[in-house]
């Protein structure tokens, strides 16, 4: 499997409220996605990255509050679609998205990629499809970025059938087989939103890289074991878990130094490993 590492825009936000004791200064918060193309499977997508759609479904308030938070800059070479093209890729092409949560800066192109299965935990978006409108901000939820036919083209995992992981896991005990073969192996990293799953995937080359999502929003905090300011804990819907979830992340990335773990945000982390555009 190739795996290609992009981003689609990014928004500006304190790096202090993202780790505790960072700067007072705004930094930059790429909105990772990843491509893999496999042999069997062909194109898949890790979340999706922001696309226009985020201006459209925050200019009312209050959804208007999201884009004060969080600053979003897009450019159309940017866009998925137009990444994708780069691989000579198009929609159509892209058989899986796996969605880690849904956070708009994670799901904001899922419309545009009306030909894939959509690959969640159901928690994930099960608490959400009941909220009432008025929950949605607190939440982070944009409710118009889901597809209209968002049921027919989702796959919700089957957390009935957990997988034992082996020890080259530890300290994560279980997960789910995404594809059935083992190349992409989901694992739930509980706290910063229901259901967020990260994913371990390993390239031709044989390089393991593990996508956390949100768990961290910069590599420095798995490092260090450094959660964000206090402040942040009333965006997180288990403080708790999300400390005990960074944790299991710090000491499996003391175990496996070669792995790439990748929060989705982390500029430094992105840049090292993206695959340069054109
Ligand atoms: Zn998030």
């Amino acid at each position: 499997m190739q795996i290609n590492i992009l981003h689609a825009g990014y928004c500006t936000a304190p790096e202090h409220i993202a780790i505790h004791g960072g700067r007072w200064r705004s930094i930059h918060f790429p909105a990772m996605f990843a491509l893999f193309r496999h042999p069997k499977f062909g194109a898949m997508l890790f979340d999706t990255g922001y696309s226009y759609r985020f201006f459209d479904e925050t200019k009312k308030f209050p959804q208007r509050f999201y884009r004060w938070m969080t600053p979003v800059h897009l450019k159309e070479e940017d866009l998925v679609v137009n990444q994708l093209l780069t691989f000579d890729l198009r929609p159509a092409d892209i058989s899986f998205v796996f969605i880690s949560h849904f956070h708009a800066d994670h799901i904001a192109s899922l419309p545009d990629l009306a030909w894939s299965r959509y690959v969640y935990l159901p928690h994930a978006f099960s608490g959400l499809r009941n909220l009432h409108p008025s929950e949605d901000m607190k939440h982070a939820f944009l409710r118009g970025l889901i597809p209209s036919d968002f049921d027919s083209r989702s796959q919700e995992v089957d957390i009935t059938k957990p997988i034992l992981l082996s020890e080259e896991y530890a300290p994560f005990k279980t997960g789910y087989d995404l594809l059935g073969d083992g190349s992409i192996i989901g694992v739930e990293l509980p706290g910063h939103a229901h259901g967020q799953m990260g994913i371990f995937a390993r390239d031709d080359a044989g390089k393991v890289f593990f996508f956390v999502a949100d768990a961290a929003w910069l590599k420095r905090s798995i490092v260090e074991n450094r959660p964000p300011h206090k402040i942040a804990d009333m965006l997180f819907p288990d403080p708790a878990a999300y400390r005990e979830t960074l944790g299991q992340l710090h000491s499996y990335h003391l175990t496996h130094p070669d792995t790439n773990v990748i929060p989705s945000h982390c500029e430094e982390t992105i840049r090292f490993l993206e695959t340069p555009k054109g």
